[in-house]
């Protein structure tokens, strides 16, 4: 029997129905959540990636300032934005579109926000309250998408064993950190695997989850996963297909249709991961709101 697909468009629609509803709630005591996005530069990927949170952050309730800066912006310049917005009472999530352009200091500018309205989970301060388990963490949104899925679908990831497939900072370190936590969706023994992994299949196939952020589409083909296990492909890769209108596809990192020949669930992409990680943005902003009105700010 092919494997069930879990679906991250229906898991996030969900969440997103959920937080409208809380959002609703929080406007009746005098919070609405804010979420800045600041865009620098014209880069029509990230020009595309912004306008869906702030859409999505506008149907959710949540107010939405969005800075567009021209690409020639100095470096003072936009950490003097990030200043304003720190101390913003109407701002409470702080997203920064990355890549930004080359002479612009990335982690000058991460450094910049204030970690409590680091949405994106990427400060460092952020990265160490995850490595040692706090509980009120903003965690990155792409791996915090996984762990929802897998919850909701039934596949707790507690006392299993789950492999994830690369070890970047913004999907498969904080990925391991939070299967690691001593928390709901946490608790499983955690192997993390990357490009000097000898071997990826002999490890791929003893994972009862497996979840993969490589960037490489048929990184994982059927013969690499145990039969009934549950596949997340938070892969995203253009490939070239004359008969799409657009001329090309977008798949994931695991062969899609050989890999449910075997796997007890799969996410599809698109539809799968993708929808999550703007789902958890929001989610960010919400706790974010939250947390700085309970602490006066
Ligand atoms: P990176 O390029 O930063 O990291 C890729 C990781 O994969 C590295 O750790 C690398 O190992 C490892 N790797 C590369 N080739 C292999 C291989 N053949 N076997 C095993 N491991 C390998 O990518 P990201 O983590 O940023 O993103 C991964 C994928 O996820 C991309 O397709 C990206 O587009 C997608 N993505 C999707 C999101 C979503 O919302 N759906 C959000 C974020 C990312 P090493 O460290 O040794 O180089």
């Amino acid at each position: 029997m092919p494997a069930a697909i879990i679906s991250g468009k229906d898991i996030a629609r969900t969440i997103r129905d959920e937080l409208n509803a809380q959002c609703a709630a929080l406007a009746k005591e005098g919070l609405i959540p804010g979420l800045a996005t600041v865009l620098v530069g014209d880069d029509p990927a990230s020009r595309l990636y912004v306008g869906m949170k702030q859409r999505a952050a506008a149907e959710a309730g949540i107010h939405s300032r969005a800075e567009t800066l021209p690409a020639t912006t100095p470096e003072s310049e936009l950490l003097a934005l990030i200043d304003e917005l720190n101390a913003d009472p109407a701002i409470h999530g702080i997203l920064v579109q990355l890549p930004l352009p080359r002479h612009i200091d990335d982690s000058k500018v991460l450094l910049a926000i204030d970690p409590d309205k680091d949405v994106d989970g990427f400060h460092p301060v952020n990265v160490g309250r995850l490595a040692t388990g706090d509980p009120e963490v903003l965690a990155p949104c792409t791996p915090r998408g996984v762990i929802e899925m897998l919850l909701r679908s039934g596949a707790d990831p507690s006392g299993k064993h789950v492999v994830v497939v690369g070890r970047s900072n913004i999907v498969g370190k904080p990925m391991a950190l939070l299967l690691l936590r001593k928390a709901a969706g946490g608790n499983a023994t955690v192997t993390v695997a990357h490009s000097r992994t000898s071997d990826l299949g002999a490890v791929t196939r003893t994972a009862d989850i497996l979840v993969v952020a490589v960037g490489w589409p048929d990184t994982i083909t059927r013969d690499m996963v145990k039969p009934g296990a549950t596949v997340i492909d938070v892969g995203t890769n253009r490939v070239d297909d004359p008969e799409h209108p657009r001329g090309y596809r977008v798949v994931g990192d695991a062969d899609f249709e050989g890999v449910r020949e075997v796997a007890g669930a799969i996410t599809p992409v698109p539809g799968g991961v993708g929808p999550m990680t703007i789902a958890m943005l929001l989610a960010n902003t919400v706790e974010a709101a939250i947390r700085l009105r309970k602490a006066g700010r």
